[in-house]
């Protein structure tokens, strides 16, 4: 064995005894929460490959979508054929709608749904897309949903995406993502894509 190969392998061994050691130390067993925020793209598209993972293995999972409601997309039409329970948003993107009473009162209704999910112990992960937009605008109580987060079951893990997390959820998650931007199509004028965007 040359020289170069010997120290490889030896930082290699070294490198498998400190994983090991720290898989050993992970004992642990239950529902996480986990937050991926940013403003880079992909927040979204990850929160759905959890749920997408999850019902592989025959897990029930739910979806609230706080922002699309009205739009279609991909993801939905996939995961309602294999049992996942979506609830959306009636008014769809806010920014759109701009009324503020009828967007509270349309994620107050989504919020509903959400509460009954994060008391049920046969649902083993819950997906709260763009929920960190109602946060900032008001239209959900923070402490109520850190209340409702923090008294699911034990084995109930939570997703939460969206921008701007606010510090009260970040500090209860057990996992936080921060999705960065590095560079988007849509600022060289792409027009968002069926199948990459929705
Ligand atoms: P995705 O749903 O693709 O995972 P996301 O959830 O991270 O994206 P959102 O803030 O929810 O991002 O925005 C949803 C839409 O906005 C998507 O069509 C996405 O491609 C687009 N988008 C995300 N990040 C950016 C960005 N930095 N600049 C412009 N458009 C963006
Ligand atoms: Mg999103």
């Amino acid at each position: 064995m040359s020289k170069d190969q010997e120290k490889h392998q030896q930082r290699q061994e070294k490198l498998k005894a400190s994983v090991d050691a720290k898989v050993e130390d992970a004992q642990i067993e239950k529902g996480l929460l986990l937050v991926i925020t940013g403003n880079g793209k992909g927040k979204s598209t990850a929160g759905f490959g959890n749920v997408a993972r999850a019902t592989g293995h025959g897990y029930k999972a739910t979806v609230a979508q706080f922002i699309k409601g009205g739009w279609e997309c991909g993801e939905r039409n996939l995961l309602q054929n294999s049992g996942v329970e979506f609830a959306t948003m009636a008014t769809g993107f806010t920014w759109e709608t701009q009324n503020r009473e009828l967007d509270t009162q349309a994620a107050q209704e989504v919020w509903q749904k959400c509460k009954q999910w994060l008391a049920d112990p046969s649902i083993y992960l819950v997906l709260l897309d763009e929920i960190t937009y109602m946060l900032s605008y008001d239209y959900l109580d923070v402490e109520e949903v850190v209340a409702a987060i923090q008294q699911r079951p034990a084995e109930q893990s939570v997703v939460v995406t969206g921008r701007a997390c606010h510090r009260k959820v970040m500090d209860i998650a057990d996992t936080i993502s921060e999705v960065k931007n590095v560079k988007h199509a849509f600022e060289s004028g792409i027009k968002a894509r069926q199948g990459i965007d929705w």
